[in-house]
């Protein structure tokens, strides 16, 4: 069982806590969440900052789930 609080993934202030059997499977409630959430963090200019945002942010969350 693995599981990531959102305010430890961004300055949310939310308490959120996302957890799943696998690694894989907290990233991909916690993009939801965050989708739902926090959409204002997750917006970006362009189809492609938004592609890397996504990207840097899960790249954070795996790094907090080791
Ligand atoms: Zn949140």
């Amino acid at each position: 069982m693995h599981q990531l609080k959102c305010s430890s993934v961004a300055e949310t202030g939310c308490n959120f806590v996302a957890s799943g059997e696998t690694k894989e499977k907290v990233v991909e409630i916690m993009m939801k969440h965050g989708g739902e959430k926090h959409a204002d963090l997750m917006k970006a200019t362009t189809p492609q900052a938004m592609q890397e945002a996504k990207q840097q942010m899960e790249k954070k969350m795996y790094s907090l789930l080791k």
